[in-house]
């Protein structure tokens, strides 16, 4: 490996950025991107990633191309860039003829240091001629985990970026970046991309200053309200499953005075960028979205991230969620849980024309999203441990963490449910489990003759509902496992057999009571 001289890249990080220093990940990503090396950084949202092909791309003779999925932000980041004194320029479909004649011009007078591209524009021939013809020094992919079939956001033009790479007469470096760290994501982009292990940096997921809170069974409205009026002056998303609550959010929040913007897929292109540049520039405070908005934005002081449902995968969550505070300042991010997002999400994978193979594979990770609805430990740890970090670490703040309540003994409790399920072969899902323990005697309990398992009626002081949600925070915790896809069948772990054999005991905070 050569040594490169690090100065000129931390001269341009003080003198042209105005930062003192590299933050955790970004130096050992810059040192390999100078030297060569084929690199994929992992950071979470907020992390600092633009950094790290922005100062490079200073530092390297070349020019730098960036790939990038969302033309709308392109024209933000060149604008931020200019600010800087930093010449780049982007290449989309918002240009026109003219425009991008000067532009090539400029391009091939070496006007630019960056040049940020949609990945369709890789297979246009005269891009392709274009790119022939100049000095190349890096490939950046942003927003990298769009390759993997297995990320949350896979586009297929993504996949023919390596092809293209590959075709390069010049070979430049390549820096691949996400937030997206699962293992599945991150063995695709290695390979894909040709990346050794040890050229993948990956820094601390951990958001200290972001608060994470789950509320469940509340009244999402009221909530909502609540929850806002005690945040006039604070600029915030609101993040809602469809087109049409998005919809009815803005309606409501503007119907009580709220300054509000809302951004779906269903909107132009038109009306979503005037929304987003209002939100942006603090104009309107508060913007009501689904999942289409916020990849790549840069808004430091979003102070509040809401969902009003749940999403379907930690990945997306984490990522929505973690668009608060990328200033550092602390920050709050609260999730409104309720049975029914999980119907939501599942109809949703069912209306997908996705593999089966795919589809089975969303329903776990919709069953992961649910248990961090569920579970009683601390919440970012939680999150940290579904990226593979392992560590035992509590973050004292969320909502779980700050819980105040004696924990409750429910080994007893617990004992009758995986005995239940035990009972009933591992063949039933939450609800029939349920129906049993509390002594059910509806038509699917007699169709399959469960009257006459030993646990039923077991539970018969408890609703089904709080059977229910028990049974949520016990697969939760890790006792149960939901197998199979729309409608998952419960299986003991190891850990529940603990817990039948006495070696075990189970405390809960918010075991729903009797
Ligand atoms: P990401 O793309 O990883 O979500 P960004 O590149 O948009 O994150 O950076 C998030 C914020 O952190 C930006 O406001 C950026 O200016 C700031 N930032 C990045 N690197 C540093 C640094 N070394 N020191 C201070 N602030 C930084």
């Amino acid at each position: 490996m050569q040594t490169v001289d690090f100065k000129a890249a931390e001269e341009k990080l003080q003198s042209i950025f105005g930062y003192d220093q590299f933050r955790d990940g970004q130096r050992k990503i810059i040192e390999q991107v100078l030297q060569g090396i084929v690199t994929l950084g992992i950071m979470p949202t907020g992390g600092g990633k633009s950094l790290c092909y922005q100062i490079p791309a200073l530092v390297l003779p070349g020019v730098t191309i960036v790939i990038s999925p969302l033309i709308s932000l392109m024209k933000d980041q060149v604008d931020a860039l200019s600010e800087l004194g930093i010449a780049s320029t982007y290449l989309n479909s918002t240009l026109t003829a003219e425009e991008e004649r000067q532009r090539h011009q400029e391009i091939l007078e070496g006007v630019y240091k960056l040049i940020y591209v949609a990945p369709e524009r890789l297979e246009q021939t005269y891009f392709q001629h274009l790119v022939g013809q100049i000095p190349l020094s890096l490939i950046a992919i942003d927003e990298a985990h769009c390759m993997s079939q297995w990320g949350h956001d896979f586009r297929p033009s993504y996949l023919r970026i390596t092809e293209w790479i590959e075709q390069l007469r010049a070979r430049p470096t390549v820096l691949a970046l996400t937030a997206t760290a699962t293992e599945q994501v991150r063995d695709d982009l290695q390979s894909y991309l040709q990346i050794d292990q040890q050229h993948v940096v990956t820094t601390g997921f951990a958001r200290p200053n972001l608060r994470f809170q789950v509320k469940k069974g509340v009244n999402k409205k009221r909530f909502m309200d609540a929850f806002l009026a005690a945040r006039k002056e604070e600029s915030g998303i609101i993040y809602a499953t469809t087109r049409k609550e998005v919809e009815q959010i803005h309606a409501d929040l503007q119907a009580l005075g709220y300054a509000v913007a809302s951004y779906h897929g269903g909107m132009s292109e038109k009306e979503r960028s005037i929304g987003q540049e209002a939100f942006i520039r603090d104009e309107v405070k508060i913007m009501i979205a689904t999942n289409a908005f916020g990849m790549g934005i840069d808004k430091s002081n979003v102070r509040f991230v809401l969902h009003y449902s749940m999403p379907r995968t930690v990945e997306a969550y984490y990522q929505e969620a973690g668009r608060a505070g990328r200033d550092g300042e602390n920050s709050d991010c609260v999730l409104l849980f309720s049975a029914q997002d999980i119907r939501t999400q599942s109809f949703l994978i069912e209306q997908s024309d996705r593999l089966e193979e795919r589809q089975e594979m969303e329903y776990k990770k919709l069953q992961q999203m649910t248990a961090y609805c569920h579970t009683e430990r601390c919440l970012q740890a939680y999150i940290l441990q579904y990226f593979g970090d392992e560590r035992e670490m509590t973050c004292g703040k969320c909502s779980n963490c700050s819980h105040t309540g004696e924990k409750v003994d429910r080994t007893k409790e617990a004992q009758m449910v995986f005995s239940c399920i035990k009972r009933m072969r591992e063949r039933f899902g939450k609800t029939m489990v349920a129906q049993v323990l509390v002594g059910s005697s509806n038509q699917k309990i007699k169709q399959f003759d469960l009257m006459n398992v030993s646990t039923y009626g077991l539970m018969k002081d408890w609703t089904q509902k709080a059977v229910v949600e028990l049974i949520d925070v016990l697969t939760a915790e890790g006792y149960l496992q939901p197998t199979g896809s729309s409608y998952p069948t419960l299986q003991l772990t190891e850990k529940a057999l603990h817990v039948l054999t006495g070696k075990e005991i189970v405390q809960l905070i918010e075991a729903a009571p009797p």
